[in-house]
């Protein structure tokens, strides 16, 4: 069968990694921005990830005549109000990498009980093509944030991110293991279905 080409708008290999698994299923190939050369970057200036990730697969999709799916996400803790939320990424400042945003998370969390200490991630994910939106899906998984890092896999406040029913954080899940109960890889799951669903748009190449 012949496979469709879809754009996954991101630059975080991290994300694209997990978008091709969730996406394995269904006969597509992501392609990157990279690989296709786009340039430029999409407005992120929504108050929420849906609002994010719309204005993201609107921007990308209006430049390609790929179906495009993009996705914003993060990490919410409710002590701190929701917070880092869609400013995940820029945390601790403009320079902000995986190592200074999660120093600065257990910084502002230190000494704070287990029961303040409960976290979500959230993915929403939007497909469009040629500038219009097709679907639009969240996913939400719950957790703790930990005391301190634990396990090297995944990206972004993976260590931290402690998952109960597993007894592991997400730093120690391999990748398939994260896949099946992630926030991206629950949004991505309903996102296949529903493509599945629509195979007049998989005939497109
Ligand atoms: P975005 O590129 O603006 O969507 O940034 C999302 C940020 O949220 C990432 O840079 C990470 O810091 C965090 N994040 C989102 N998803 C995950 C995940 O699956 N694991 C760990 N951190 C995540």
């Amino acid at each position: 069968m012949t496979e469709t080409r879809i754009l996954a708008a991101t630059t975080n290999r991290g994300k694209v990694a997990e978008m091709r698994a969730a996406l394995a299923g269904l006969p597509v190939v992501l392609l990157t921005l990279d690989a296709l050369g786009l340039r430029g970057r999409a407005p992120e200036t929504g108050t929420s990830f849906l609002e994010n990730a719309r204005a993201k697969s609107l921007f990308y999709s209006g430049r390609t005549e790929l179906l495009t799916v993009a996705e914003d996400s993060g990490l919410e803790v409710e002590s701190l109000g929701g917070a880092p939320g869609i400013y995940s990424a820029r945390f601790s400042g403009p320079a902000a990498s995986d190592e200074t945003n999660i120093r600065k998370l257990l910084r502002l969390m230190r000494g704070f009980p287990r029961e303040k200490r409960k976290a979500r991630f959230v993915c929403c994910a939007v497909l469009s093509r040629r500038g219009r939106v097709l679907k639009e899906v969240t996913g939400r998984v719950h957790g703790f944030i930990a005391l301190k890092k634990k396990g090297v896999l995944g990206f972004g406040y993976d260590p931290v991110f402690w998952y109960p029913p597993l007894r592991k954080s997400f730093g120690e899940l391999e990748a398939a293991d994260k896949n099946r109960i992630s926030h991206r890889g629950r949004a991505l799951k309903k996102l296949a279905g529903w493509l599945a669903a629509h195979p007049e748009l998989l005939g497109e190449r």
